[in-house]
């Protein structure tokens, strides 16, 4: 990939390999331009794999009167869950306690009713249900009864989103895009005298060789590091980026007893209970946040602020014990006030902004994952001038990702597939929902060596056979790839997946060649990032700090 980088010359080079730069590499290379992609350190790294993982519509801006967003993204969630990513895009119910009778219900009824009547006519998610106070309780006996006067249940989507950004991105290479991951744009190229842009300086993270990259556009989708990356270049754009920090927490699912998510009304925003495997997802905070955007850092009060608003509902109150893991993201919201930051960052629109700052260069900023598609062909829209020649227009929603061609095909056939590779018709399922159709090219790794088919680690589902497949098909280079974003065993354990790193780094070093001094260093590497993240402190010190920006 690098190598086609430094010698090939593209129409367009898309910088940040988060789910809006993944998203704009598919769109393009499916209208039959030749793309490139570089992401400073893997894919999905910055916020696309630390959100809280939701295709939804956004029940709480229908309050804030977006209309337009909502109806966007209740198409998009739609669209996703139905044929372009079935496998990976998968429907959720959510239980919204009533508090009040009498004023609440019919407030919350009407807005669910507008927001079922948004969708659409295909509905590939059901309706939304009015509940009794009884009804709730059955679905969620861990709500406290004394507080409870009904509920309402509605639908929407979860994504595991590193996966699925990572997934989009396989489908823009299948099509033609280079990848390239460990790569930062460090210069962009202009024709001389300020003239157009014409490509950028690329620095390899892995080797420090930096080389030019020729392009008759570059597409900036840096997300938080948007405002960096325009300083880099020289040029001012017509809107900055705010950061909004979310915090998460992860409590076993044992903690909270509902077979269903839950949505609960806070003081400034609102609160989820995401169900995730044998865990819950609890969040999400949402203050300003100006420190350095690649290290987030989950803060006590956050803590707190999540479990004193969990547990105004729960009969038995969630402590700090049942806290398993804790992450932070930041929001790239579009701040059109900038400067004089009137606003709370809860209530700015999460709608996106295009900008063409000079020739040859567009930045893209805000908008939310589930609208991923259209900001990418918005985008790539507005770089269509400079690529000099006609270009059709985008057709990803036509476009099923990797892994989703011929499931309904393959999922019936789940327990002849357990058969005739000797593996557990549990191990099946738990493949296809993460990896769809791909499923067969994991178990090929299996038959080709069946100690592969052995859990990656006690009471987690994952095969080692994903650790392999991550190594030689999805790009994983480090440890901390594999551990915090092929698999989430990160914030799904303990221990963060320090217990796996001996066994994830014996198969990668097998198949990546590591030495025993390189082994070492990235086992170092990864329990550091542990111990760093313990126990709320900074999450994840990110790859593209100031520092590789101006370096
Ligand atoms: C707490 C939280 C919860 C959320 N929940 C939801 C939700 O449930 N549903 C929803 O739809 N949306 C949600 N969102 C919003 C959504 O996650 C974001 O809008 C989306 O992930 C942003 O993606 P991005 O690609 O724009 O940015 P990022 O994912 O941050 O990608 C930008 C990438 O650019 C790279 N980069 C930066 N500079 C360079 C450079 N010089 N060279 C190369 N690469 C570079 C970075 O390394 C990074 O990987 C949430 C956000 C947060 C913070």
């Amino acid at each position: 990939m690098l190598d086609r980088l430094a010698g090939e010359r593209f129409d367009v080079l898309v910088v940040g390999g988060g789910i809006t730069g993944a998203g704009a590499a598919l769109d393009a290379a499916s209208r039959g331009l030749r793309v490139a992609l570089v992401e400073a350190r893997d894919l999905a790294s910055g916020t696309s794999s630390r959100s809280s993982k939701l295709i939804h519509g956004g029940l709480r801006y229908l309050e804030q009167l977006d209309f337009k967003l909502v109806y966007e993204a209740l198409r998009e969630r739609d669209l996703l869950v139905s044929k372009l990513a079935p496998h990976l895009v998968k429907p959720v119910s959510f239980l919204y306690p009533l508090q009040k009778k009498v004023v609440e219900r019919p407030y919350v009824g009407a807005g669910l009713a507008l927001y079922d009547a948004m969708e659409g006519t295909r509905r590939p998610v059901p309706h939304h249900r009015h509940l009794t106070a009884r009804g709730a309780l059955k679905r969620a006996p861990a709500l406290s009864p004394s507080r409870l006067a009904g509920g309402m249940l509605y639908y929407d989507a979860q994504v595991d989103d590193a996966r699925y950004t990572l997934t989009v991105a396989r489908t823009a290479a299948a099509h033609g895009a280079v990848i390239a991951t460990w790569a930062s744009a460090v210069g962009l190229l202009r024709a001389p005298g300020g003239g157009p842009v014409t490509g950028a300086r690329v620095r390899d993270e892995e080797t420090g060789r930096s080389f030019e990259v020729s392009a008759a556009a570059v597409v900036v989708c840096a997300g938080v590091w948007t405002d960096l990356v325009h300083e880099l270049a020289g040029v001012q754009a017509g809107y900055t980026v705010r950061m909004s920090k979310g915090v998460h927490i992860v409590v076993p699912r044992a903690a909270v007893d509902a077979d269903t998510g839950m949505i609960l009304r806070t003081d400034k925003s609102v609160l989820f209970f995401i169900p995730w495997g044998e865990h819950w997802i609890v969040g999400t905070t949402d203050t300003d946040f100006t420190g350095d955007p690649a290290e987030p850092v989950a803060t006590e009060e956050d803590i707190e602020y999540i479990l004193a608003a969990a547990n105004r509902v729960l009969a038995r109150p969630l402590t700090r014990g049942d806290v398993i893991a804790v992450y932070a993201g930041l929001r790239p919201l579009v701040d059109p006030n900038a400067g004089n930051g009137s606003k709370p960052t809860t209530k700015l629109s999460r709608e996106h902004v295009v900008d063409v700052p000079v020739p040859g260069l567009a930045s893209i900023a805000g908008g939310k994952f589930t609208t991923y598609r259209l900001m990418a062909r918005d985008v790539i829209d507005a770089v269509v001038p400079a690529i000099g020649r006609e270009v059709p227009g985008s057709v990803t929603d036509q476009v099923p990702l990797l892994g989703a061609d011929g499931l309904a095909a393959v999922q019936p056939a789940a327990g002849r597939l357990a058969e005739d590779y000797g593996v557990t018709r549990e191990a099946v399922d738990h493949l296809l929902g993460r990896y769809g159709t791909l499923a067969t090219e994991v178990l090929d790794l299996i038959r080709a060596n069946p100690e592969l088919a052995r859990p990656l680690a006690e009471g987690h589902t994952y095969l080692r056979a994903e650790v392999a497949y991550a190594a030689t098909h999805e790009a994983a280079l480090h440890l901390e790839d594999v551990l915090m974003r092929r698999t989430r065993l990160f914030m799904e354990s303990t221990d963060s997946g320090a217990e796996a790193v001996a066994e994830v780094s014996a198969i990668m070093s097998r198949l990546l060649g590591w030495s025993r001094r390189r082994r070492a260093a990235e086992t170092r590497r990864y329990l550091d990032l542990v111990q760093a993240g313990q126990p709320v402190l900074a999450i994840d010190p990110g790859p593209v700090s100031d520092r590789a920006l101006a370096g």
